[in-house]
């Protein structure tokens, strides 16, 4: 609509300033008062609809502006922060794929089930201490497989591996093959009691 009344404006306009205003009389060729009129008010109508033609193209911008805002709004009202576990930038928790080095994110709505004793086991069980290297790469790759071995989510996976934690095991062939398993993966892993 807006663009219309630009392009209709401009055409009424050039044919205004396009218009004779002059005509011959004995005196040879005058301009004409009336014509003169006609055409200044010809112009300022043309200039009126350009000018109208651009407010409405501009709040025609702002609306569709508002519009593609929408859902970035909605998304930060839900944004909760992560760490990239690749390249550390902050991602929103939510993100499957980081959006700064592009890596897929490990999911992390897997509830715990089961906790994990931070304190050494009573003696008729079998405790395991672990411990990874400060590497983040590292935790991450066997935290993938720590979470589903112990039965806790993704990201207190992640932390108990960072700290080192005990796992308690009531078999103890579970124990040797828990500790054969991590100490494969590289971690320091050894039978507490
Ligand atoms: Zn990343």
């Amino acid at each position: 609509m807006g663009t219309y009344l630009i392009i209709g404006g401009i055409v009424f306009l050039l044919y205004a300033l396009g218009m004779k205003t002059t005509v011959w009389t004995e005196l040879g060729s005058v301009h004409n008062i009336g014509l003169l009129n006609e055409r200044q008010n010809y112009v300022i109508i043309s200039s009126l609809m350009i000018l109208i033609g651009v407010i409405l193209n501009i709040t025609a911008l702002n609306k569709a502006k508002k519009i593609t805002r929408i859902p970035s709004d909605n998304a930060t009202e839900d944004f909760e922060a992560k760490k990239c576990i690749f390249c550390g930038e902050i991602i929103k928790s939510v993100a499957k794929v980081c959006r700064y080095c592009g890596k897929d994110q490990p999911s992390e709505n897997i509830e715990a089930i089961m906790d994990i004793d931070p304190e050494p086991a009573p003696s008729n069980n079998y405790a395991v201490k672990i411990e990874v290297l400060d590497d983040p790469k590292k935790i991450y790759l066997i935290a993938k497989e720590f979470y589903k071995d112990v039965g806790v989510s993704f990201v207190k996976a992640k932390e108990f591996l960072s700290t080192g934690t005990t796992v308690n095991f009531q078999d103890k062939s579970e124990a040797l093959k828990f500790i054969e398993k991590y100490q494969g993966m590289g971690c320091k892993v050894y039978m507490v009691t």
